[in-house]
């Protein structure tokens, strides 16, 4: 059950409902709504006559299952990291390498993108690969160069993490950290990174529907962390003739559905160079509040998803671009021009 308290609920509200959960052995938080205002999430539900105190401004038995990361009851969230807001007015750009495989490629990536405008370094210490053969990525040696390249270009950093094992090392080094595609359902993984106070980036599983995406992403505000940004990275389709689908219609429906940032992934979203300025400025134009790429000075010879990489020209051409639709999205005309607009049109037709 939620129940919504109004910005001068007291305190002592707040605390008699947490004590009623508790006495039944109801697990029970509570949440900043985002209006000054607290939502009790209990898990279960309080009988009525514990539903009186002052300042209660909503009591709701049916809701979504995903009590924490439902939009219901609350404003958008934004989730910080050093300067950047992550679902504020301005789309954020991670990008760099697929994988980090060397210190001087690494801090090349780093200022290039940087240069061409990037907010976040992104890069793959440890590698999720189909095959067991393939590179695998430089583990805690990846970490240390990208730990370097934040210090030379003041930017954040994420990186993914794969086994719940690795948590502790990679938040030791990464600013976000990432849970990749193949790892989404991955809830003891999920439990692990919830229990951290530190930005998680949650990949959409490739084959999730939104509604098990929005329960992964539960996992990790159940344990008590509340920055997670979601990430629209292409779901699988029928057509070889790209990686992936990047599933645009996600963007606004998970907007309607949750109160977490989500951005868009068009690299893995495509898996083809030539597609992802587009995607990535049609990602913007659907909603997402920022977007995912892997760029690099040479893509043709990263050693992981070089057909999908860009180069930094290209990133910055995408940059300047998603932020001139990010607010052509927020222009509204007002009323009379349009009344005005029907009125000519009148006018000639008569
Ligand atoms: C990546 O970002 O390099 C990556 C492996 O992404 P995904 O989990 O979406 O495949
Ligand atoms: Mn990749």
């Amino acid at each position: 059950m939620i129940i919504a308290l109004a910005a001068d609920a007291p305190i002592s509200t707040s605390v008699a409902l947490l004590d009623a959960a508790s006495t039944l052995r109801k697990p029970a938080r509570t949440m900043p709504d985002g209006r000054g205002g607290l939502i009790v999430a209990i898990d279960g539900s309080l009988p009525d006559d514990l539903l009186h105190g002052p300042g209660i401004r909503g009591v709701h038995r049916q809701h979504r299952p995903y009590v924490l990361a439902s939009r219901e009851h609350r404003e958008r969230s934004v989730v910080t990291v050093g300067d950047v807001r992550v679902g504020g007015e301005v789309p954020v750009v991670m990008a760099g390498p697929c994988s980090i495989e060397g210190r001087d490629s690494l801090l090349r990536a780093a200022h290039a993108v940087r240069a061409a405008g990037a907010d976040i370094l992104r890069g793959g210490a440890f590698k999720p690969r189909t095959s067991p053969y393939s590179f695998q990525g430089l583990g805690e040696e990846g970490l240390r160069y990208l730990a370097e390249a934040r210090a030379q270009t003041g930017m954040p950093v994420i990186t993914e993490v794969m086994e719940p094992e690795q948590v502790d090392l990679v938040a030791e080094y990464a600013d976000i950290i990432q849970i990749g595609t193949r790892n989404m359902s991955n809830y003891p993984l999920l439990r692990r990174v919830g229990q951290l106070r530190k930005p998680v980036l949650l990949k959409r599983g490739m084959s999730a529907r939104v509604d098990e995406w929005l329960m992964s992403a539960e996992y990790i505000l159940a344990g008590g962390n509340m920055e997670v940004i979601l990430c629209e990275r292409g779901i699988r389709s029928f057509d070889p003739a790209t990686r992936f689908t990047l599933d645009l219609t996600a963007v606004p429906l998970a907007r309607q559905l949750t109160h977490l940032p989500i951005i868009v992934d068009p690299s893995h979203g495509t898996g083809v160079r030539s597609l992802v300025s587009a995607m990535a400025v049609a990602g913007i134009a659907a909603g997402a509040d920022g977007i995912f790429i892997e760029a690099e000075p040479n893509p043709e010879q990263a050693t992981s998803d070089a057909a999908q990489t860009i180069d930094p020209d290209e990133l910055y051409q995408i940059i300047q671009r998603s932020r001139l639709v990010a607010e052509a999205m927020t222009v509204r005309l007002p009323q009379p021009m349009v009344f005005e607009a029907v009125r000519e049109f009148a006018s000639v037709a008569d």
